[in-house]
């Protein structure tokens, strides 16, 4: 096998890089961390992740890639971790659906306020009426 020689991003030690983004003695190490987690989890029905954290030493990333890698839901137990911005329940990615859904609203109304702002050189009133009130945001 060909890999190439790296330094373990945990502990700094060479190793040969096959496919692996740390060493294999970290990388044991991590696989036993996450059976822990997953344990706990698992014994401690509801445990939030900053009692996680506390009981294993999990880091908070670790934890929450095992949200995202439905490892809990394999045990029958649904976990989630706070979107960023409001701390509403998440499982995938940083952003509750409706905090997405706002930011991509304020970047159409910045987008909108950028064109209000330099109008295009003769255009139809037509279409500049059409569209205001006709409007429904699709939810998904
Ligand atoms: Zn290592
Ligand atoms: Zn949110």
């Amino acid at each position: 096998m060909a890999g190439k020689i790296k330094n373990c991003p945990v502990c700094g030690k060479l190793y040969n890089e096959i496919g692996r983004k740390m060493c294999p003695d970290c990388f044991d190490k991590q696989t036993e961390k996450e059976d822990e987690v997953v344990a706990y989890v698992r014994e401690n029905k509801g445990a939030k992740i900053p009692e996680i954290i506390e009981a294993t030493g999990a880091p908070e990333s670790l934890i929450k890639r095992l949200i995202r890698e439905g490892r809990f839901e394999q045990i029958g137990i649904k976990m989630t971790y706070p979107c960023e911005k409001c701390g509403e329940p998440i499982i995938m990615g940083k952003l509750c659906q409706s905090c997405q859904d706002k930011i991509k609203k304020d970047l159409q109304h910045t987008q909108a306020k950028f064109v209000a702002a330099n109008p295009a050189p003769k255009q139809e009133p037509a279409a500049q009426s059409k569209g205001k009130g006709m409007y429904s945001l699709k939810r998904s």
